[in-house]
């Protein structure tokens, strides 16, 4: 059988259910990531109509349910709670420009979602997703390895897609991370990247090239500026995200040990304490496990700190 066709005995529940949690529920659907999907939103017409445009494509994927209500009850039992509620970016404004807007919808829908389904995982994807992420960490009293951020797993995809796409070879075989915050301070490891077991640094093949110093800083512009350019054109990134974040719910639900660079807490990690950001991470049923040394110039690890430096502020400044 297919590995999507084995659907995971487990349930996934997707808090708000706009743009970016529709499509979470949707890729999920086709993935076969858990049996019940549940999506919880505070607008109700909003989170019945996804229900029934999703439900009435069902015969198409595999086994599965799929429910939603404006009653956080709908939650019960989850074994993840995937969270995208709350504001999103309007043209010209940053995610850090959400923060309290979003820590304040986290303030009161946390302790609900702690009540009826006390031993979820939590994923973070509302932004400024590290600052998120660490406020849920403080507010919930969870274990560090409960709680987990989106991060820069979509980052770093955007960011494979580009070098894919200049060097002409699958996605699939090229290896790069972007570490930090999901955001404007954000670090391309250009040092490890590598595709197919190439160091990128070395990379110069007939045909499909290498990559100078000017299409470096040009893919790292456009990984930084992807969000605004998707949003300028349509509003809202969905399909990515929603990718994204089914991926590391397979990770989480199927037990995969996979390498994700999903935003966590950092303590002692190249002297970085107190803070979550991105760095390749082991995720697996128990959530987020080693934070893998990947190697760093000291560029990168430079920018690195002073991105958890950006977080940190930001997160101290919301009183946490
Ligand atoms: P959206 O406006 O389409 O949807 C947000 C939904 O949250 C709405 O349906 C709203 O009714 C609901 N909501 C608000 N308060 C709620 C509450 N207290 N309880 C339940 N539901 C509530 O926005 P979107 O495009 O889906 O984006 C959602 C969030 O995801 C934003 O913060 C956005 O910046 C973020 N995002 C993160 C990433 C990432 O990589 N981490 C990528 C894309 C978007």
């Amino acid at each position: 059988m297919p590995e999507h066709q084995s659907v995971s005995p487990s349930k996934v529940a997707v808090v708000g259910a706009g743009s970016v949690g529709a499509t979470i529920a949707y890729a999920c659907l086709l993935r076969g990531v858990a049996k019940q999907i549940a999506l919880f939103d505070v607008n109700r017409a909003k989170v019945d109509a996804e229900v029934l445009d999703l439900n009435h494509g069902l015969q198409f994927v595999p086994a599965a349910t799929l429910e939603g209500s404006d009653d956080v009850e709908i939650c019960r039992g989850a074994h993840v709670v995937v969270i995208t509620a709350g504001a999103k970016q309007k043209p010209g404004q940053s995610r850090m420009d959400l923060a309290t807007a979003n820590v304040a919808i986290c303030r009161s829908l946390l302790p609900k979602l702690q009540a009826v389904a006390p031993d979820a995982l939590l994923l973070l994807v509302t932004n400024p997703v590290d600052v998120i992420t660490y406020v849920t960490l403080k507010l919930t009293g969870l274990p560090p390895a409960r709680v987990l951020g989106s991060g820069t797993v979509l980052d770093s995809s955007r960011f494979r897609f580009l070098i894919a796409s200049r060097l002409k070879v699958a996605v699939q075989n090229v290896h790069a991370y972007i570490a930090g915050e999901h955001g404007d301070s954000e670090v391309p490891l250009w040092s490890s990247a590598s595709v197919a077991n190439i160091p990128l640094d070395e990379w110069s093949v007939a045909g499909h090239g290498k990559l100078t110093e000017r299409d470096r800083t040009e893919i790292f512009l456009d990984v930084k500026n992807a969000a605004a350019q998707v949003i300028s054109g349509k509003g809202a990134t969905n399909y990515a995200i929603g990718l994204a974040t089914a991926k590391i719910l397979e990770a989480l639900l199927r037990d995969e040990n996979r390498v994700l660079p999903v935003s966590s807490l950092l303590s002692g990690y190249r002297g970085i304490d107190d803070v979550c950001l991105s760095v390749p991470c082991v995720v697996n049923r128990s959530g987020v496990g080693s934070q893998l040394p990947i190697p760093m110039s000291p560029e990168e690890e430079a920018g690195v700190r002073a991105s958890a430096d950006t977080i940190r502020k930001a997160v101290r400044s919301l009183g946490f």
